[in-house]
């Protein structure tokens, strides 16, 4: 098995016509030779210079991802993110480990441009997928098969909804279970094998058509829901010598979190209380999730004894991704910024701050079939 710390990236997009029109400023530096994030308090009115670089907060990560304006030295493409991240990840799937990347941030900070991406313009989830055939394609051989199989589906309002089932005049809701061995599952969830990367991206597009057709209902359900992407890679491996058959199983889940804006009701990263209807119980309680299980790996052995309780049971969001945040998987979360906004990007940058601090350990999931 492998012991490690949750991986933590931020990625800063550049400023957008709206923010430009009202003459917001770029409050948010990086340095690629650190992989430091500057983030420097608005200044108003006069433009000291010498008040905003004291009160610079400062913050580092694994990566620190500049995406403001693609003529910048050191703008990190779609491409730039999956090389750095997203093929490693692939490794380890095929390596038999599961995985977990997720995008966390405020409403337009690039969480879905990051995970989906957009036409011509693919993010991780697409980028994983067709380098996930290319790759079966390369390592073909007569002593291993391999099979693909994906799920996706969105938590709103603590219920679950399959976006790859045909939609149905009154939404159907999937129940959570959990498994002694399996861990927690969604009872009912289509799991559906695909050959190719066309397949596929027919699918992801079908998903995301079913989770936009609710937001013009629904009132942005994009911004409130959580999108899980799930894929299962598994690998039948038949030794002709031993005449040994082992199967290897690698599940990759890909999270577009909803805004984090719905969060900052948490004392978890200090940020102010927000009226009830915008708080997000899933985000809250993995504000709450994060906070102590990055407590119990800092904290002395004698605080660890009292073995503080992960309170995963406390949301849908946390119960189904509990292997990810704090078990069996290796993960990473890509912190989204923009760059003109203070308060949530602050708010954002001590959250992903906090998260450097988890340890999951993951295990290679291999069995000896016959
Ligand atoms: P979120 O999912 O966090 O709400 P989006 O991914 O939808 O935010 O991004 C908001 C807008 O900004 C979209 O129009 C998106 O295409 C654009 N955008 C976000 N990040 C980038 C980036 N790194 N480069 C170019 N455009 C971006
Ligand atoms: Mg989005």
């Amino acid at each position: 098995s492998s012991a490690g710390n949750i991986r933590v990236v931020v990625r800063v997009r550049g400023i957008n016509a709206r923010e430009a029109e009202r003459g917001a400023n770029c409050l948010v530096e990086i340095d690629p030779h650190t992989q430091t994030t500057h983030l420097y308090p608005p200044t108003e009115g006069d433009k000291s210079h010498i008040r905003k670089i004291f009160d610079k907060k400062s913050f580092t990560f694994d990566n620190s991802f500049w995406s403001g304006s693609p003529t910048d030295p050191h703008y990190a493409t779609q491409e730039h993110i999956y090389d750095s991240l997203g093929e490693e990840f692939l490794d380890h799937n095929f390596a038999g480990y599961h995985t977990c990347i997720f995008a966390y941030g405020q409403t337009g900070s690039g969480k879905s441009y990051t995970m989906m991406g957009v036409e011509g313009n693919p993010g991780l989830i697409p980028r994983t997928c067709e380098d996930l055939f290319e790759r079966i394609e390369v390592y073909r051989s007569p002593d291993v098969s391999y099979s693909v199989r994906v799920s996706y589906f969105e938590i709103y309002n603590e219920q679950v909804r399959d976006l790859l089932a045909p939609r149905t005049e009154t939404p159907r809701y999937l129940k959570v279970r959990e498994s002694p061995t399996e861990g927690p599952y969604v009872t009912d969830l289509i799991e559906l094998p695909v050959k190719n990367y066309a397949e596929v991206k027919r699918f992801i597009e079908l998903g995301d058509q079913s989770r936009t057709t609710a937001s013009t209902k629904m009132n942005d359900t994009s911004s409130r829901s959580h999108a899980v992407f799930t894929l299962m890679l598994r690998q039948v491996h038949h030794d002709v010598n031993t005449d040994e058959t082992t199967e290897r199983v690698g599940r990759m889940r890909l999270v577009d979190l909803a805004g984090s804006e719905r969060a900052n009701a948490t004392g978890a990263t200090g940020a102010r209380l927000r009226e009830g209807g915008n708080i997000n119980k899933s985000l809250t309680t993995l504000g709450r999730v994060i906070a102590t299980l990055a407590s119990s790996s800092t904290s002395t052995n004698i605080s660890r004894s009292k073995k503080e309780v992960v309170p995963y049971r406390d949301s849908i969001l946390t119960w189904l991704l509990k292997d990810s945040l704090g078990g069996n998987s290796k993960t990473a979360m890509i912190a989204c910024i923009s760059p003109t906004d203070y308060d949530e990007t602050l708010s954002t940058l001590r959250y992903a701050d906090q998260a450097k601090h988890i340890k999951t350990r993951a295990t290679v999931n291999e069995d000896q079939v016959s």
